[in-house]
């Protein structure tokens, strides 16, 4: 911190504040290192060891529909879902990809292709959406599907593609389609789960939709890995994601697949042998452990807040978890914030604070908002909350 340095105000003039800060803190990016210390732990448990006769070849298993999954991944995956209680995999087709931002498009392409329409399908999400979603769509200008905005104020009577994330990226809001059947038009459902894991929000149900996203850089924060799955119900659609990853990728890293395996393996092993009588201690236990983590970022962040009418967070729901057997809140892995005292919080946050965030434009919704990240380092997150209480007692005094 240096003190006492003038600042610019948006309009050019220039003001003395008490405090400035020498660097900037980026919140903008989801880059779940928060959960690095548990795996610090772990290091030698979820060691993999690759010889170099090993993994040559293309193919896994050709008796699948997502021939390059090994049976191992596929298997963890499974056993993952059974122990969460988050996601039916029984009768499913299970699809590997590079994270869940290639199965994205694979899922746009295989539905865009069996749709009826002729014209490119509109892919659209109620706002504040996840970022990501529009330029996705967009970038290769496909013949096939194209952006079409807020699923609120969507009423074209044209086939669509809806995404429904739960719980959503930027608000932590649970969520179920919204696009007005009355509209007309042939619709589909993409479900993006990214967060429907124990640590964000309590699990109450085990879903079953058409088609499911999920990644594994958000359930246990190893996003470098890039592991995502999609669990499908029809076998034409699962065939037709497996072709679009054959077409850009042919396949996904074996490497990655196996660390992977290794590390489910390893998470579900320490529950089995907590159930089995004190060979792991709950602190051990790596839902319980990332939860406690998110819940308390969420506890400090709310104390700051609660001083401070200038910012606020939104309030969520309790609900039963069936995996932790306990009442609680989501704990999303974005906060997202509204500053009362600036039309524009990213740049009130980026010019004043020096803290970047992502703002509600971004989303499709209101710049008043901005999205930023509680998945980042501890230094980071309390050097946030600081930032955010000097501003606040400057301001009062
Ligand atoms: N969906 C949502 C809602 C996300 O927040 C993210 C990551 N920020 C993704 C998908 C993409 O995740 P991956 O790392 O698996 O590509």
């Amino acid at each position: 911190l240096v003190p006492n340095l003038p600042l610019n105000n948006k309009d050019g003039s220039s003001s003395t504040s008490s405090t400035t800060f020498n660097s900037y803190i980026n919140l903008d990016q989801g880059d779940p290192v928060v959960f690095k210390e548990y795996w610090r732990k772990k290091s030698e448990e979820c060691m993999v060891v690759i010889k170099g006769c090993e993994l040559l070849s293309y193919l896994s298993d050709l008796r699948s529909v997502c021939w390059f999954m090994m049976p191992e991944l596929r298997d963890a995956i499974k056993r993952l879902h059974a122990l969460v209680g988050n996601a039916d995999t029984n009768d499913m087709y299970i699809v590997v990809g590079n994270g869940s931002t290639q199965l994205f498009q694979a899922a746009l392409y295989a539905l865009s292709s069996s749709s009826s329409s002729d014209d490119p399908i509109n892919v659209v999400a109620a706002a504040p959406y996840y970022s990501e979603y529009q330029e996705q769509t967009d970038i290769l200008r496909s013949g096939i599907h194209k952006w079409g905005g807020d699923a609120m104020k969507y009423d074209k009577n044209e086939a669509y593609i809806e995404v429904v994330t739960s719980p959503n990226n930027p608000d932590g809001s649970i969520r179920g389609p919204v696009v007005n059947s009355k509209c007309g038009g042939e619709g589909k459902l993409v479900h993006d789960l990214a967060y429907y894991w124990p640590q964000y929000t309590p699990i109450t149900h085990m879903a079953s939709h058409d088609l499911m996203l999920f990644t594994f850089s958000k359930c246990t924060g190893h996003a470098g890995s890039r592991i995502g799955w999609a669990i499908v119900k029809d076998k034409e659609i699962a065939k037709k994601m497996t072709k679009f990853i054959q077409m850009s990728s042919i396949g996904v890293s074996k490497e990655s697949q196996t660390r992977v395996a290794k590390i489910i393996e390893v998470l579900c092993d320490s529950y089995k042998n907590f159930k089995l009588g004190g060979l792991s201690k709950e602190s051990e236990l790596f839902f319980e452990h990332s939860r406690r983590l998110m819940m308390e970022r969420w506890e400090k962040l709310r104390e700051v807040t609660k001083q401070n009418s200038d910012f606020s967070v939104p309030k969520f729901p309790q609900a039963y978890c069936n995996f932790t057997n306990e009442t609680s809140e989501t704990y999303p892995a974005f906060a997202w914030l509204k500053c009362n005292k600036d039309e524009d919080c990213e740049s009130y946050l980026e010019k004043k604070l020096k803290i970047l965030v992502r703002g509600g434009n971004r989303f499709g919704s209101d710049p008043r908002y901005a999205r930023l990240s509680l998945l980042g380092k501890d230094d980071d997150f309390g050097e946030f909350l600081k930032r955010i209480s000097i501003d606040m007692n400057e301001f009062r005094h």
